[in-house]
């Protein structure tokens, strides 16, 4: 089969995995069928670019699943002027989804060679609304506080105090909890005037949130 054709069906089987995950928001529907996943994963994954499951990517980190992406997205329930925080660009899959939905994403990955990688992506998509930086995300990004919504794409054993600080009242988070490798739960935690209150949304496998120590490429 030709490549375009091939691709077109396996787009639009793509889109039907992530209505069947339970994602209904029209406008996130169209922004996953917007961005093509083709251009985050590794040259030698192109093939399963449109699979519903997560792919290997540099630095031995993973590109999530999509319709995860897109029920994640929904969860954090983001509006066109707000200010996103997110913790873990990786490929920026993640990122680039959140970019054509709200005012401005402002991204935290401790490898410099993703955020590079990253980066030319979205010069590539003109995606000029977010701001990328490399460190440890689990201190969040406070020159930049508080952000109406926080999303973090790898486990943490706790939510980090210093997130739940830079969150704003009113604000939402979606962060994934649990052990390395073992049971996590996807969790919202809203937070109002009397604190943050949190829900569990569904089981999740994540890579873990690493505290401190940054790698050798941080630079
Ligand atoms: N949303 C990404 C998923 C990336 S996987 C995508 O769809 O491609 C999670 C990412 O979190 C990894 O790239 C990992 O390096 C990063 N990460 C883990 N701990 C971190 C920390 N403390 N600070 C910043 N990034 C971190």
């Amino acid at each position: 089969m030709e490549r375009t054709t091939s691709d077109a069906i396996g787009k639009a089987r793509l889109l039907l995995e992530i209505r069947k995950a339970g994602v209904t928001n029209l406008r996130i529907l169209g922004v996953m069928e917007a961005v093509p996943r083709d251009l985050f994963v590794l040259e030698n994954h192109v093939d399963h670019a449109h699979d519903d499951r997560a792919l290997p990517i540099a630095c031995g980190q993973t590109i999530s699943q999509p319709s995860l992406v897109a029920a994640m997205t929904e969860a954090l329930d983001v509006g066109d002027r707000g200010k996103v925080l997110e913790i873990g660009t990786g490929s920026g899959y993640q990122t680039a989804i959140l970019a054509k939905l709200c005012r401005r994403v402002y991204t935290v990955e401790r490898h410099r060679d993703l955020v590079v990688a990253a980066e030319a992506r979205f010069a590539a998509l003109r995606l000029h609304n977010i701001t990328t930086r490399v460190g440890d995300g689990s201190l969040g990004w406070p020159a930049q506080a508080p952000f109406e919504r926080i999303v973090v794409t790898a486990a943490a054993a706790v939510a980090p105090p210093a997130l739940l600080d830079q969150l704003s009242v009113g604000g939402v988070m979606v962060i994934p909890i649990g052990p390395e490798g073992g049971d996590q739960m996807l969790c919202r935690i809203r937070r109002d005037k009397n604190g943050c209150h949190r829900e569990d949304l569904l089981p999740v496998r994540f890579v873990p949130l690493i505290d401190g120590g940054m790698p050798a490429d941080a630079g």
